[in-house]
């Protein structure tokens, strides 16, 4: 039976309200957001209504408002990228520079609490939360920051005055600390990556068809980030010239650019290229192995669908961390030449107990339960228990 409008509305009005604060500055802030909305309904059905702003793109003043368009032109030159990450990361500098940038955000900011009412408020991202917390101060809310960096994460992310701080490892615990968070507010869970990862669709073979692509070769899936990150041509080249027996799948994310270089090349492999897919769970779930740039977001999901990885490029200051923490698990390789992909590539696709052993050395750091985790965490913060379901 349908619901009428008017009983709709009053349920609606029961339900808490969950605001998250996002911005598409890469593709993995998007995701955690998504995968969090999603364990929400998953843990609690109809209980929250939840609402997401991409507060760069839909509130702050130029240039401010086009980070997402110049977040990748930005990171195409990884050495500056790191030198500006690293001089003002530190609890003293970073808190400088935020305070600077207050009176320039502080209308927008005050808009977007008000024409966002919530009962609790959920930051993905390193440089919303003073601003927000700032605005909040004389009419405070509950605020959760869910950290989306893995292990080397810049002291932006961490206000005190936020109730909790949700962090994927116990290193990132240990600079939220340094960096002056109460160690009672802090809680390692873990990245929030969606259900489809963890619970596939289907089996390998029947995705594998439905994705048209042969059955009977090992997968490697290239992806270089929501943004088609890093030197993915150069690779992919690499991996053609070496001309392995295996399909190339190759995801582009938003960079229409990459995908058309890509297209033009001659293949001696099977070969599919993909621009921005939705389907990114079943693509991992249909692979064997995953050549990556260090986002983290694409790392964690690698882990839930046991991919072993091959890092070929990370950005300095934020992705430093996650290629080592991917080497010290025995996940995966790091190979920043493409000569040292081609290696390790060519020993999974040739070698398959090495593929299964590194396959399952990446499955066992995974954290399949923390987007329902941190998703129980935010109903607690606002008095809901899994009991009263
Ligand atoms: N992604 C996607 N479709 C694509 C390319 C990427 O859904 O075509 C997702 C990917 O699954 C991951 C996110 O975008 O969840 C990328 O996040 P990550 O932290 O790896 O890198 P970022 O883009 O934020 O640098």
């Amino acid at each position: 039976m349908q619901e009428s409008p008017a009983r709709s509305l009053t349920a609606r009005h029961r339900m808490k309200r969950v605001l998250f604060l996002f911005s598409d500055t890469g593709g993995g802030h998007r995701s955690a957001t998504e995968a969090m909305i999603e364990a929400m309904e998953l843990e609690f059905p109809g209980v929250f209504d939840c609402d997401k702003v991409d507060v760069f793109r839909e509130y702050l003043p130029g240039p401010l408002k086009y980070a997402p368009e110049l977040y990748p032109p930005m990171t195409k030159f990884p050495e500056g990228w790191g030198f500006g990450y690293k001089a003002l990361d530190g609890r003293r500098r970073a808190g400088m520079a935020l305070q600077m940038v207050y009176p320039y955000v502080r209308r927008a900011t005050q808009r977007l609490f008000r024409e966002n009412p919530a009962d609790i408020i959920v930051s993905v991202h390193p440089l919303v939360n003073t601003g927000m917390l700032r605005t909040m101060r004389k009419s405070p809310k509950p605020f959760i920051t869910v950290v989306t960096d893995m292990v080397t994460t810049h002291a932006f992310w961490y206000d005190r005055r936020a109730d909790l701080v949700v962090v994927p490892t116990d290193d990132a615990k240990q600079l939220a600390i340094e960096y002056g968070i109460p160690e009672g507010n802090v809680r390692v869970v873990g990245l929030p990556v969606a259900e489809r990862f963890a619970v596939p669709q289907a089996s390998k073979d029947e995705l594998r068809q439905q994705l048209g692509w042969r059955a009977d070769l090992p997968v490697i899936l290239l992806v270089g980030g929501g943004d088609g990150m890093g030197p993915m041509a150069r690779v992919a080249k690499a991996i053609n010239e070496a001309r392995l027996n295996a399909t190339l799948v190759l995801i582009c994310g938003r960079n229409e650019e990459l995908k058309h270089k890509l297209e033009a090349i001659d293949w001696t492999l099977p070969t599919h290229i993909y621009g921005f897919t939705h389907q990114m769970p079943e693509f991992m779930s249909a692979s064997d192995m995953l050549v990556t740039k260090a986002g983290p977001g694409t790392i964690s999901e690698a882990f839930i669908a046991g991919l072993p990885l091959v890092v070929y490029a990370r950005l300095p200051g934020q992705e430093d961390g996650n290629v080592s923490y991917v080497v010290q698990q025995r996940a995966g390789v790091w190979a920043p030449r493409p000569d040292q992909v081609v290696d390790a590539v060519r020993r999974w696709v040739n070698d398959p107990v090495a593929r299964s052993e590194a396959a399952a050395a990446s499955h066992r750091v995974a954290k399949p339960g923390a987007a329902r985790e941190i998703a129980r965490i935010i109903a607690d913060q606002v008095g809901v228990y899994p009991a009263l379901n």
